[in-house]
């Protein structure tokens, strides 16, 4: 029998490029890239729009596309830097430098697009049509149409000269003062320091007066802030808001929905499904509370355990684990998540100066990906080591078309990442060997769907409330808690006592400048990657070919047609959200019993 191995926890960042952030590599390659970009940008300059031939169009896609494909290695690499080693300065410095790149490359980008723009319809169609470039359609049209709707270039190009210090500023300001924030706890007669980010996990403490003083402190920390955080917040708003005033945008809501690639009937369809089925889950809240005997729950205890604490798991056993339930889903994604622990594509040590929270970058040109978290040993890291790896897994099917095809939203990306999730999430509830310890995965899993459902609807809400109310001017502190406040009692069916009013100021996504609502795709994801779960299950073997069909797909179509091409169901009716939200409910019920 084959000896089983133990996996290396740490990355190997030098098969992409050697040396860290020292690299000579990495150096040359941004010089030549550099240079290249100008290249391109004459290329484009020389491009008339009134003469232009697909094979002129051709040509320049035939530069960018690489350009395009070793710029994401860069970027991805300098990352990684970043990530693995705060503390790292010269890495520092490399962000710094990709960010201009990206600025630059976001130019060049732009400048091609608003010649697209000015080609005429009837010869664009033909353009389109040709062998080289049909296969691109979708991403070149969809350039071409928002183009339409910007400013004129040179405005453009002032905005985004602009947005540098004038808007994305205040994203790097909330990082910078949120870094510097702390909550000092007593534990047994010693005062201890924490960063914001610690003092939240123990919102999974299981002592509800820990629970309840660490709120409190967290709470009165965003309070003596708020007033830096309300004049971010507002600026951020009202930056962006301008700027859709310009181009004659009224919605706040389109460039989200444009960015997703879906329309507006969809989000209001899943909405309303989730809307029209929050009573089990409200049920299911009001159970917990009765458990942990309290009358009614408050925001800090909804993270709070059930029952005992988990055993640790080893990373090698956690590793076996999730290649062992993948391959019954699909032996794809089993060697694909099998290459990623041997080749060390993987960061999960456990130790100082790393970045919280985890995330999967891609490197196109050299067809990897790498994967960033901290491994503990808990329950809730093998959940996201296979999230993770479940973006990765998409990123690895894609590695194969034009680089045009391989950009995909935030709602479909979240959909291959959740759905790994589930798998392991499935395979728990299913092995658990005692009562108990199916009552406390099966809780784990419907609390996934309390944070989609509730949690993230709250967000929606506050956003798009606030959003609406600051065009009308700055909105106070005093009314961001409230608006807050608001949000939470609708998403949440008036069901907790304590609200969390600060959260406008503790959830950074509201703060992002590069993404506008940072809520609704996630939900999205995680409703889509049911729905296509409950496919699989009916499916059986002729399932993984379909899925990865699916994957493939996300690059270049909209979520409606997607659906439609792969599911054959309609998103902009509710169905197909209720179906999903059915997966989540019979998990309630299931609860339900268990703890009657
Ligand atoms: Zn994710």
């Amino acid at each position: 029998m084959e000896q089983t191995k133990e996996y290396i926890q740490t990355w190997d960042l030098d098969q992409i490029f050697t040396g860290g952030s020292q690299s000579q590599s990495l150096k040359e390659t941004i010089s030549k890239l550099t240079k290249e970009m100008s290249k391109v940008d004459e290329s484009i300059e020389r491009f008339d729009a009134a003469k232009a031939s697909a094979n002129d169009l051709v040509e320049i896609i035939n530069q960018l596309g690489p350009l395009q494909k070793q710029l994401r290695d860069v970027f991805a690499y300098i990352g990684c830097l970043s990530a693995q080693d705060v503390n790292d300065s010269d890495a520092a410095v490399l962000v710094a430098k990709s960010g201009d790149l990206s600025a630059k490359m976001g130019t060049v980008s732009s400048k091609l697009n608003q010649k697209l723009k000015d080609i005429k319809e009837e010869a664009w169609a033909q353009m389109i049509q040709s062998q080289e470039l049909k296969e691109i359609a979708f991403s070149l049209s969809e350039a071409r149409r928002k183009a339409k709707e910007m400013l004129p270039i040179d405005q453009e190009v002032l905005i985004n000269d602009l947005a540098v210090d004038g808007y994305h500023a205040w994203n790097q300001m909330y990082d910078t003062i949120v870094g510097s924030m702390f909550v000092t706890v007593e534990e047994k007669g010693e005062s201890k320091q924490y960063s914001m980010g610690q003092a939240s996990n123990m919102m999974s403490n299981s002592d509800r007066n820990v629970r309840k003083k660490t709120f409190d402190l967290i709470q009165q920390e965003w309070q003596r802030n708020a007033p830096l955080f309300g004049q971010s917040l507002n600026h951020l708003a009202g930056f962006r808001l301008q700027v859709y005033k310009h181009r004659g945008w009224n919605d706040v809501l389109r460039e989200p929905l444009e960015n997703n690639r879906m329309q507006k009937e969809t989000l209001d369809a899943m909405w309303t499904a989730i809307e029209q089925n929050k009573e089990p889950f409200v049920a299911f809240l009001n159970r917990k509370a009765k458990l942990l005997g309290v009358e009614k729950l408050s925001m800090y205890d909804i993270g709070a355990p059930l029952g005992k604490s988990e055993t640790k798991v080893s990373y090698t056993q956690g590793a076996n684990r999730i290649i062992e339930q993948f391959q019954k889903f699909s032996p794809q994604m089993a060697d694909f998540a099998k290459m990623a622990f041997e080749n060390r594509w993987i960061e999960a040590e456990d130790r100082a100066g790393k970045r919280p929270g985890g995330f999967c970058t891609s490197f196109p040109n050299k067809k990897q990906t790498r994967i960033f978290m901290t491994y503990s040993g808990t329950e809730s890291n093998i959940a996201t080591l296979a999230h993770e790896l479940g973006h990765g897994f998409h990123q690895h099917v894609m590695n194969d078309l034009p680089i045009q095809n391989q950009r995909y939203a935030m709602n479909v990306a979240e959909t291959a990442s959740t759905f790994a999730e589930m798998i392991l999430a499935d395979a728990a509830v299913r092995q658990a060997t005692s009562k108990e310890e199916k009552v406390a995965l099966l809780e784990d899993k419907i609390r996934r769907g309390i944070t989609f459902f509730m949690n993230i609807h709250a967000r929606f809400l506050f956003e798009t409330n606030f959003y609406e109310e600051r065009k009308d001017g700055m909105v106070p502190v005093e009314r961001l808690n409230e608006l807050m406040v608001t949000a939470q009692k609708e998403a949440y069916c008036d069901t907790l006592d304590e609200y969390d009013p600060m959260f406008w100021a503790s959830k950074l996504h509201f703060h992002k400048t590069g993404t506008p609502f940072y809520n609704f795709p996630y939900t999205f994801g995680y409703l889509f990657s049911l729905g296509i779960y409950a496919h699989a299950l009916e499916q059986g073997n002729d399932f993984e070919n379909e899925y990865i069909a699916l994957l493939q797909d996300t690059g270049r179509m909209t979520v409606e047609d997607l659906a439609k091409k792969h599911l054959n169901v309609d998103l902009t009716k509710p169905d197909f959200w209720e179906k999903a939200i059915h997966l989540c409910i019979e998990d309630i019920n299931e609860f339900m019993q268990l703890t009657e």
